[in-house]
């Protein structure tokens, strides 16, 4: 779709309001605005528009249209490239919407700008915990479900899309009510995972699961080296709702992939009642106490990069140290399992001004191998990751675009502005291609497009009914123009 010329707009600072007289309709209340993703790099401006309510989303998109404006969703940005930015597009914000609309037993609605964070605070006190969470809880609903994100039960009950019984999506045309298995089930999981590319999601019906807690049993066991770890998580994991693994990707040799394992589940009322160590702020006469805090916030990007490798060595090998060598039952409050990283708000400026970037793969169970290399390779450059995490991952669902598949998933945070780090994810880019792996489009900012159809070989699929979404194309992003998602992906 060809962009309308930004026009005379007026600047200040990194921000450009545009001229009204110009912009007329919703437009005006538009603003030009710089954005990135979670890891600061890159950074394109669009003109973003914050609807009043959700009822002005079809108009606004019918209107786009007319303009011949491409349009993106976006929630609170932790997607870490370019997967919700969009270069000279209309970007709706939609943390606005966030409302829980109505419950009927298990089933939550809720509007698609609440965010994890909210929706806990609600649920957690009554009983109810959401189904998957991924490592924020500072995501909005409407973008964890276009990620299809995962968490740390994936190997036994899959990703966000499978807990969705509907979700009113609209289109320029209008709105859709799409279901797992009934009406528009095309719509649905081509809309799940399907990174804001076929309309915006106004509203979503999720099924929540019960918890008598807001603890979770936690055992912890550190694992001297990769083959360990995979042993560990291989034979164990069956036995465990939940189950990750941090890895040291710094040691070489004998070492390599040392990892602390921390698997768990929900702890029950019982366990909570007879645990010799409770936590303070949850009681058996409040066992369901949920109220996390942020302890504290960077203030402002670090005029250097934080993240050096003697930095992350000494922190390994703090992290490592401090992990018990084996702990079961384990009380911990849900956001020191589930959010961790939460407790620190906008580490990620923690980066400095050039970045960093996720690289997360998922290769098939066969293809362990892939792993040890990309820590081997990755380590030999000295590219240090400070956060690295492991997890196996159960059977995929229906979406085209969906990331998870079965076999190892590895996540890995590092810096950018260092040269040879592109050539280098290049390079295992296509070792993961070849084991028959892929690359997460919600944590991407820099795979190139001749890989993406042997990474997801479902996407001519997915393009077809997208297509039959949005035949004008007015739904775009980087991330999409980047791929070629949208066509020629060859
Ligand atoms: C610290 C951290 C830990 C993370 N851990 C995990 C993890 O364990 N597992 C995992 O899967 N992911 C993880 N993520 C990634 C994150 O869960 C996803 O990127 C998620 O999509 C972010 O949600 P958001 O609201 O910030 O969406 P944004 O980043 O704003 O947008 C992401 C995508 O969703 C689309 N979108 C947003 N809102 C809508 C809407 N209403 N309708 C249609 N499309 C929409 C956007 O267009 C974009 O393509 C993590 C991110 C961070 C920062």
């Amino acid at each position: 779709m060809a962009e309308e010329p930004a026009g005379r707009d007026k600047t200040v600072g990194s921000m450009t309001v545009p001229a009204a007289n110009e912009r007329p309709s919703r437009l005006a209340a538009a603003q030009r605005v710089v954005l990135s993703g979670w890891g600061g790099n890159p950074r394109s401006a669009a003109d973003v528009i914050r609807p009043g309510s959700l009822s002005e989303v079809v108009p606004m998109l019918a209107e786009m249209r007319e303009r011949s404006r491409s349009v993106l969703a976006r929630g609170l940005g932790r997607s870490y490239g370019d997967a919700a930015t969009s270069a000279g597009s209309v970007v709706i914000d939609l943390t606005g919407a966030d409302r829980v609309v109505r419950t009927d037993g298990a089933v939550v609605t809720v509007e698609a700008g609440l965010s994890l964070d909210a929706l806990l605070a609600w649920s957690v006190p009554k009983g109810w915990f959401v189904p998957v969470t991924p490592g924020t809880r500072y995501v909005t609903i409407g973008g964890a479900i276009a990620s299809d994100v995962h968490g740390k039960n994936h190997h036994r009950e899959g990703s966000l899309g499978g807990w969705v019984r509907s979700l009113r999506i609209a289109t320029p045309d209008g709105e859709i009510e799409a279901s797992p298995d009934g009406e528009h089930a095309d719509a649905f999981w081509t809309t799940v995972g399907g990174m804001g590319l076929t309309g915006v999601i106004l509203e979503a019906s999720i099924e929540m699961i019960p918890i008598e807690t807001s603890l979770v049993s936690v055992d912890t066991e550190r694992a001297t080296d990769l083959d360990e770890c995979m042993r560990l998580m291989s034979a164990g994991d069956a036995g465990y709702r939940y189950s990750v693994a941090w890895v040291d990707c710094l040691r070489r040799g004998r070492g390599l992939g040392r990892a602390v394992l921390t698997r768990g589940d929900h702890a029950s009322l019982a366990e909570l009642e007879s645990a010799p160590k409770k936590p303070r702020s949850v009681t058996p006469a409040d066992p369901l106490a949920y109220s996390p805090r942020q302890l504290a916030r960077v203030p402002f990007e670090a005029p250097v990069r934080l993240a050096t490798l003697p930095a992350v060595r000494a922190f390994n090998e703090a992290w490592f140290r401090k992990a018990p060598a084996h702990r079961a039952g384990e009380l911990q409050p849900l956001a020191s399992f589930f959010h961790p990283l939460d407790f620190l708000g906008d580490w990620n400026r923690l980066y400095g001004r050039h970045g960093f970037t996720q690289y997360q793969v998922v290769v098939p169970f066969e293809a362990a191998e892939v792993v040890r290399e990309i820590i081997e390779q990755l380590g030999r450059s000295g590219f240090p990751s400070l956060f690295a995490v492991l997890k196996r991952f159960g059977p995929a669902n229906k979406a085209p675009l969906s990331f998870p598949a079965p076999g190892w998933t590895l996540a890995l945070d590092i810096p950018l502005g260092r040269a040879g780090l592109a050539e280098l994810l290049d390079r295992l880019d296509g070792i993961v291609a070849d084991a028959g792996g892929r690359v997460y489009f919600a944590k991407d900012a820099r795979l190139r497009p001749q890989l993406v159809r042997s990474m997801y070989p479902r996407i001519g699929d997915w393009q077809r009914v997208r297509d039959r979404l949005d035949p004008d194309g007015v739904f775009t992003s980087d991330l999409a123009r980047r791929l070629h998602l949208l066509g020629d992906t060859t």
